[in-house]
């Protein structure tokens, strides 16, 4: 390339046409994936002050909700189970406490275009808020997959075109994939949290969840803020045993990875933009030190910039709704 004056990068974006011809990505809100979080009871939606704008809802009331996503171009949901009570292990996500089953076949009775994504952890039903089964206070690795594996099969038996395993076992990946395949449910994706780091942005979800842990940290399980290398061995280790998309979260913050993870492997991505994020932009659009929708594309352009192919977010529908309107 010759240098100035010969080479005027400028002349690429000298007006709104070119501009538009020559843009390399965009916000497409199917890219978009909405969290939905299923509380029990019947008629009940509810907010929450450390989420606002999120809705919390009854089984019998997420369809309305998933139609209004519908609506305006969301397509896909990745859907929590919040229930009236715990088990010491945890079990009780398997039983008529968890909302999640119903919520899942109500959407995908009256929605079969939807791409239902379901959130496969024990941390909003285990007494100890930990995301699995505890032997002498510490989680065990292979006692908690015996029960990831049943409800992710009870996910998928319920409508869930994805499963979303979260808990950062070893081994989980291959142990859902052969519980699935066993039951004849081999169509059913795999999306686990491969990336899920120690992070302190998850504050805002754990009340909306309950998931919160009455001890400890997750530190045991969850990846080191610091470590790189280590993320993309989860990440490459999750491809392996058999996922079919790969997830990083947080965000914002591991956009390296991110980028990294794009060149090491042919599966979709998925950046998961947590609740302390979305917290962040909230706070500060309320004191006016920014444009909430216009910070919100910038960010998740970022993340389609560095490699990937859905966002999860808590801005979903609003950027939706927003990007209907212009
Ligand atoms: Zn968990």
């Amino acid at each position: 390339m010759s240098p100035y004056p010969r080479t005027r990068l400028r002349r690429l974006r000298e007006n709104a046409a070119l501009r538009e011809a020559l843009r390399e990505n965009s916000l497409e809100t199917r890219r978009l994936v909405m969290p939905v979080f299923v509380i029990p009871g019947r008629g009940k939606e509810e907010t929450d002050p450390r989420l606002p704008g999120i809705i919390r809802a009854s089984a019998d009331r997420i369809p309305y909700l998933v139609e209004r996503a519908l609506g305006v171009g969301v397509i896909s949901f990745l859907l929590f189970g919040v229930p009236g009570k715990k088990s010491p292990r945890g079990e009780v996500a398997l039983s008529g406490e968890n909302p999640l089953p119903a919520a899942l076949k109500g959407v995908k009775q009256r929605f079969p275009e939807t791409v239902l994504a379901a959130d496969v952890c024990l941390c909003s039903f285990t007494e100890s808020g930990h995301c699995g089964v505890l032997v002498e206070g510490r989680v065990d690795n292979d006692r908690t997959l015996e029960i990831l594996s049943a409800y992710a099969v009870l996910a998928a038996e319920s409508g869930a075109d994805v499963v979303a395993p979260s808990a950062m076992m070893d081994g989980m990946v291959q142990i859902i994939r052969e519980a699935l395949d066993e039951r004849g449910l081999g169509g059913t994706l795999i999306m686990p949290y491969s990336a899920k780091f120690a992070s302190s942005l998850y504050a805002p979800f754990r009340e909306a969840a309950s998931s919160a842990p009455v001890f400890g940290d997750r530190r045991g399980y969850q990846l080191p803020t610091a470590n790189g290398r280590e993320a993309l061995r989860e990440l490459l280790a999750d491809e392996e045993e058999g996922a079919d998309i790969l997830m990083i979260k947080p965000a914002l913050p591991y956009l390296d990875l991110l980028s990294e993870a794009r060149r090491r492997t042919l599966l979709p991505l998925a950046a998961y933009h947590v609740s302390g994020e979305y917290a962040m932009v909230k706070a500060a659009a309320r004191e006016g030190h920014l444009e909430e929708m216009e910070v919100a594309e910038e960010l998740f352009l970022s993340l389609f910039r560095a490699g990937a192919d859905l966002v999860i977010t808590y801005h979903a529908l609003e950027v939706a709704e927003w990007r209907a309107r212009q």
